[in-house]
């Protein structure tokens, strides 16, 4: 017998192996094996088993580790698609699949060595760089790997042995099961008694569940509806009906709306009971232990429901029954490093190969969900009410150039939202106010010189950090001290100017305007570690802050049935962008920060500070109107063969010499030229300087193809992957379906 191994190094192609006649009924598909690999031993995972093999001189496996495979046969096939259709190779493809901490493990479940940080260690002694490193890497994850620990830091194990001499962190094999949501108390919760829009919407699911064979394309659904209208309900009733069939279920959530009120009403339902089943959760905020352990015991069949970001789509939940996208529209569901797969999209590949039923949830679905949904793809069901009856908040656009027009330049408050905030503080309601921008202010100029500061490695300008006194590049990280005047040697001007508007200046802003208010900021820079977000949000909701002001951190998923004004104060910033999606971008999220006012009894209200009030984006938005938006979106997108109606494949080339890199993608055209006449409808255009042409030192460039064969090019440009290669110091990547563009 030969098995085909997928080797953990990456050589970008598969090996056959003989598998000696004593490990013989030990190897199967997605087995984790020892193989010979010239001189080294290698670990590899088999991705498939023949009588024979088309090479000659075959080595022999060296052993087997674990003794149940890792990797289903079902995930394996969609490892292969996914390799296929985003022109990877097969080695990078199943490293997303499987978690590093379980693919890593060489002597199986709890044999390893973990570090942990000991609880209460006191004040830090003084130590050396190296073990100031290692120190620093187990602050961020608690616990790690030892063998993770020492890649991560690049050092030995004897450093880790002198912390753990110093009573700072404990080695040792983990033993006991860690279940990161342990100290949660949860109280069951019951299915609730459906309305007609969601008992309809649950009854196609069921049907769709109990006739799994259906013809694939027929389970996948679009549930549209507003927040509040109840999806949630849809969905832990749906799973149920999964579970009665025996069969388990996999939930997507964005990472950013994974807080612990998630994840716990799955557990209420589920993990509470007679009938109780295990619910794992997987994302990168839990321990490498945590992750491990949550991963297992899905494989072992003891969890039956996995929720989690983006990579729990490859939990391996078998039999699996539905799949749950929320928040399908959500750029996080791409990968943005290879394999460049998104989740949503491979969830539908995979809900059809194991005959499982999906459902994509949104209130502001995406236009390529939506239009598969009308296209008769996918099912189209829609919540239209909201659960409560509650109407829709009242949203005002306030035209910030007549704002800008009755003082000297724009303020950060209009008029109108100014008074809004303080009827809201008399009343002790509370205010949520948005603005997708950190930092004081966006760029530095000197308006004697014109001196503008840039990053020295990328093509941005720096951004003014006031309370570090820093201007920092939010592409590279480069820092520097805030100038006190202005840089250039023959000008020297004291008078520089900051200008743009940052959330740090927002919240400044608010302290000055509104003294007696209790204002707290969040966004990335505020949360330095990981409970930051939890403590803010919950002192959000006991009442300790009166104004929550913060970048899109602020705009998901989150309820407070206090707040009653939701402030946007520049609605504008994501609608100048170099992308084709910037208008869908700013309706979805202008629709979601409005969906955070008035869940409680009072009505809520909504003051966007725009200075385009009348793009569509903005007047669909006001108008909670996504189908209006839609049709005009699509319309637009269809004129220029964008997604929907078209996909896109992005090539990126990037090196130090912009113009080799100019030459290569030049170069790259008319290969790609060659090989594509067979594809009619392809539109090839650049190489182009990409939008953000400089980032860490590294010039860029585009060359953008759209077709509605994709399919088709994919396989083209895999091939071309590995026959055509840049020089060394240029490199490429091919991102299919790309939701970054820049
Ligand atoms: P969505 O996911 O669409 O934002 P949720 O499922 O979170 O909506 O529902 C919003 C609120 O309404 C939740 O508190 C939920 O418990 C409640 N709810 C949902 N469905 C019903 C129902 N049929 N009857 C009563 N309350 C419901
Ligand atoms: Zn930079």
């Amino acid at each position: 017998m030969v098995a085909r191994v997928t080797l953990e190094i990456a050589v970008g192609q598969e090996f056959d192996y003989l598998i000696p006649a004593e490990l013989l009924n030990q190897v199967f598909v997605g087995s984790r094996v020892k193989v010979p690999f010239g001189r080294r031993e290698v670990m590899g995972c088999v991705t498939g088993l023949s009588e024979t093999s088309t090479h000659r001189n075959l080595r022999s496996l060296s052993g087997v580790v674990g003794k149940q495979s890792l990797v289903t046969s079902k995930v394996l096939a969609l490892t292969r698609w996914i390799a296929g259709y985003y022109c990877c190779p097969p080695e990078i493809a199943l490293k997303s699949v499987l978690p590093e901490v379980v693919r890593r493990e060489k002597e199986g479940w709890r044999e390893q060595l973990f570090v942990r940080v000991v609880p209460g260690a006191g004040a830090l002694p003084k130590l050396t760089s190296r073990q100031r490193e290692v120190w620093n890497i187990l602050e961020e994850e608690r616990e790690i790997l030892l063998q993770s620990l020492l890649a991560k830091a690049g050092t030995t194990a004897e450093t880790v042995r002198r912390l753990e001499n110093r009573g700072l962190v404990s080695i040792g094999p983990a033993r006991v099961e860690r279940d990161p949501y342990a100290h949660e108390e949860i109280l069951p919760s019951s299915p609730l008694q459906l309305n007609a829009e969601q008992a309809s919407a649950l009854e196609q699911i069921r049907t769709a569940l109990d006739s799994p064979k259906q013809g694939a394309e027929k389970a996948v659904f679009l549930l549209h509806g507003v927040t509040g209208s109840g999806k949630t309900e849809v969905y832990l009733q749906a799973i149920a009906h999964a579970l009665d069939q025996g069969r388990g279920a996999i939930v997507l959530v964005p990472e950013i709306s994974l807080t612990p009120q998630t994840v716990e009403r799955f557990k209420a339902r589920f993990s509470t009971g007679p009938k109780a089943t295990l619910v794992a959760v997987l994302h990168s905020h839990l321990s490498a232990g945590e992750r491990h352990d949550e991963w297992h015991k899905i494989r072992q069949g003891r969890a039956r429901i996995a929720i989690g970001a983006r990579s729990a789509l490859f939990a391996p939940v078998d039999p699996l029954g539905l799949i749950i996208v929320d928040e399908e529209h959500e750029p996080s569901y791409k990968q943005e490093e290879a394999p460049r797969y998104h989740a949503r999209d491979v969830a539908v590949v995979r809900g059809a190969m194991e005959g499982a039923a999906v459902v994509l949830g949104s209130a502001t679905p995406s236009l390529e969900s939506y239009y598969n949904a009308k296209h008769g793809k996918y099912r189209l069901l829609e919540l239209k009410a909201r659960v409560d009856h509650q109407r829709l908040p009242v949203v005002r656009i306030i035209d910030m150039r007549a704002e800008s027009r009755k003082q000297k330049g724009p303020p950060v408050f209009s008029q109108l939202l100014h008074e809004a905030i303080l009827q809201r503080l008399e009343r002790r309601e509370q205010v949520m106010l948005f603005l997708n921008r950190r930092g004081f202010s966006t760029s530095l100029q000197c308006p004697k010189c014109g001196y503008v500061a840039g990053c020295p490695n990328c093509s941005v300008t720096l951004t003014y950090h006031r309370k570090r006194q820093v201007i920092a590049c939010h592409i590279c990280g480069f820092q520097a001290p805030a100038p006190a005047e202005c840089p250039e040697s023959g000008c020297r001007n004291p008078a520089i100017r900051y200008s743009g508007l940052g959330t740090e200046k927002v919240e400044d802003a608010l302290a000055r305007t509104y003294p007696k208010a209790r204002v707290r900021r969040m966004d990335s820079d505020v949360l330095q570690r990981k409970e930051d977000y939890r403590t803010i949000l919950g002192d959000f909701r006991t009442g300790k802050i009166d104004i929550l002001v913060g970048t899109q951190m602020i705009a998901k998923g989150l309820h407070f049935p206090n707040v009653t004004l939701v402030g946007i104060i520049h609605a504008d910033l994501s609608l100048h962008q170099p992308d084709f999606r910037a208008g869908e971008r700013t309706f979805q999220l202008l629709t979601q920060v409005a969906g955070r006012a008035g869940r409680g009894d009072i009505e809520g209200e909504v003051l966007v500070q725009a200075f385009t009030p009348f793009h569509p984006a903005i007047q669909y938005a006001r108008r909670h109107d996504f189908l209006s938006f839609y049709e005009q979106e699509t319309e637009f997108r269809e004129q220029l063969s964008y997604p929907p109606s078209a996909r896109v494949a992005l090539l990126i080339l990037k090196g130090r010499n912009e113009e080799k890199v100019k030459f290569c993608s030049e170069h790259l055209r008319k290969e790609i030229e060659g090989r594509t006449g067979a594809i009619r409808d392809l539109i090839l255009a650049g190489p182009s300087p990409a939008p953000l042409m400089r980032a860490e030192t590294f010039y860029r460039y585009h060359l953008m193809l759209r077709t509605r064969q994709m399919l088709k090019l994919s396989g083209i440009l895999g091939t071309l992957r590995s026959e055509w290669n840049p020089p060394d110091d240029v490199q490429w990547t091919i991102d299919i379906d790309p939701v970054n563009l820049s």
